[in-house]
């Protein structure tokens, strides 16, 4: 499999016992379907252990649109997280896959603490 972005090529990574994505060589963008997104979101430490890329960089190629999906080829669509809108994903309208640039799996979950944060703080303030 070949990274959509920068073409490297893409090693399958496991994560616990029922979780594998794909990580880029190049970039460090991390490839694999929604419902194992979901999965990550959920993990302990998930962002820690398989998004080891530059998040400047992830920025960077985030910016990259209507790249092909690394596993069927179709073109894929940007999308905004739905629990996060500043997050734009690619994902993959015929088989269900969604890329993810280096740092946007720990920005999804790192914001979802701040948020956390966020919602504390805003209660003690009043
Ligand atoms: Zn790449
Ligand atoms: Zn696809």
């Amino acid at each position: 499999m070949e990274c959509p972005k920068c073409h490297a090529p893409m090693e399958a990574v496991e994560f616990g016992v029922d979780i594998e994505v794909r990580r880029c060589t190049g970039c460090n963008g991390l490839f694999c379907k929604w419902q194992t997104l979901q999965q990550l979101r959920d993990e302990w430490l998930s962002d820690v252990v398989l998004d080891r890329g530059c998040a400047s960089q992830g920025a960077k190629q985030n910016n990259m649109q209507g790249i092909s999906c690394p596993d069927c080829g179709a073109t894929m669509d940007s999308v905004q997280d739905r629990d996060q809108a500043h997050i734009t994903l690619d994902s993959c309208p015929d088989c269900d896959g969604v890329f993810l640039d280096a740092g946007e799996l720990t920005n999804m979950k790192s914001v979802t603490l701040m948020d956390h944060v966020r919602h504390l703080l805003s209660k003690l303030g009043r």
